[in-house]
């Protein structure tokens, strides 16, 4: 038998999920291990949202390419109700969040800016899309979108090398960070994406999971509308990741529409249409009947309440540690706590830090490198397991009391 003369293209496993990975491997070892690598929210899924999914499983059929009338008309309705009137026939659905965005990258087709620090797979993505990434720091305390000076000048260096730029990522509010860029600070990156025409891809997945009651989230749609490509899902506010569902709200006019077409062109070669049933209950979700909408608002409180609570724990060891404004992460920056860990522990990178907190203490949680940053500084999830322990009951219970 003859070899086969080549070796794949090498691509590594996401980091999130070969976190994921390595924890499921030392549980098969019998090991306890908390898993505060992978993105997820912690809490039990609304009963009303399965039983909708469950009266859906009939259906097994093709749809359209977008997504069906009802969820696209709903998911209309959910980004007008937040100041963002839409179209249902700007809205595309796909299975998850994650391949609309690299859809929306192949149809963009060319390098795009990303954070730094960002999600992991933004820049993974743009790689595999035969794109560059180019990192862009957000400004102090605020994550999520490249500090609008430091924006043009990159894309001004980047050009000038030969590099086509296409498009800025941003995420809000922010995964690492869980902060929230300002309403400035998102209006003055619009006007350096308009002043270099680069699209603007607005990641809002964890929009719902503010902390503080009435917060509004800026979003790049208000400020510039015939640019901006929203996205979201019903990955973290609703728990369902695992269901694979997300949507995106494509720009206003002549340009978005092209956009569109070029998404579901993309769109048909991969996935042809999101599945069926998940369509049918994510049209039940973004209508927000009162029960989810209680759901949720309970979920942001008792996130809020975790984040705040482990926060303080980090802060009170010695890391340095923004307070998170939104969703469920901390992003601890070990730095001040460098020589100590050094000498007790050997531990020189924030990886280092990652393997030990795995290896002795069973805590599965990422390092900041992998999210194009910080050297030293770990990405966990605070899970709401942290205070309330692991079994749905407990979290149930947690879920009618947060405080
Ligand atoms: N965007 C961000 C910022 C995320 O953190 C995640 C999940 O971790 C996703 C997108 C992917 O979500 P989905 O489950 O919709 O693919």
């Amino acid at each position: 038998v003859r070899p086969v003369p080549f070796t794949p293209r090498p691509v590594p496993l996401s980091a999130t999920l070969a976190v994921n990975e390595a924890i499921a491997r030392r549980r098969r070892e019998g090991r306890r291990v908390l898993p505060l690598g992978f993105g997820e929210a912690g809490i039990p899924i609304h009963p009303a949202l399965t039983r909708e999914l469950a009266a859906a499983a009939g259906r097994g059929g093709y749809g359209p390419v977008a997504g069906s009338a009802a969820l696209r008309a709903a998911a209309a309705g959910y980004w007008t109700r937040r100041g963002l009137p839409t179209d249902p026939s700007a809205v595309v659905a796909g299975p998850g969040s994650k391949p609309l965005l690299y859809a929306l990258l192949t149809a963009i087709g060319g390098d795009v800016v990303v954070p730094a620090p960002s999600w992991v797979s933004y820049a993974a993505q743009a790689s595999l899309a035969g794109a560059e990434p180019i990192r862009v720091a957000t400004p102090p305390g605020e994550g999520g979108v490249p500090s609008p000076a430091l924006l043009a000048d990159a894309v001004v260096r980047a050009r000038a090398r030969g590099r086509e730029v296409r498009a800025v990522v941003v995420t809000l509010p922010d995964n690492p960070t869980g902060t929230i860029a300002s309403e400035e600070t998102v209006k003055r990156m619009c006007s350096v994406a308009r002043r270099h025409g680069l699209v603007v891809i607005s990641d809002e997945i964890y929009r719902d999971l503010v902390h503080e009651p009435g917060r509004t989230v800026p979003s790049p749609a208000r400020h510039a509308p015939e640019r901006t490509v929203v996205t979201t899902a019903l990955s973290k506010s609703l728990a369902a990741g695992g269901w694979r569902l997300g949507v995106a709200r494509l720009p206003d006019g002549p340009f978005g529409r092209a956009l569109r077409d070029s998404l579901l062109g993309v769109a048909s070669e991969i996935w042809s249409s999101a599945p069926a049933p998940m369509q049918q209950a994510a049209a039940y979700a973004f209508a927000e009947p009162p029960e989810l909408a209680e759901h949720v608002d309970r979920s942001r409180r008792l996130h809020a309440a975790v984040a705040g609570a482990v926060a303080d724990r980090f802060a009170a060891a010695g890391a340095k540690v923004v307070r998170p404004e939104a969703a469920f992460y901390l992003y601890p920056d070990f730095g001040p706590l460098r020589e100590t860990l050094r000498e007790a522990h050997g531990v020189r990178t924030a990886a280092d830090l990652t393997n030990l907190l795995l290896e002795r203490y069973g805590v599965g949680v990422l390092p900041g490198s992998s999210f194009g940053d910080a050297p030293s500084a770990l990405r966990m999830r605070v899970a709401p397991s942290l205070l309330y322990g692991e079994d749905d009951e407990h979290r149930l219970a947690a879920l009618a009391s947060p405080e």
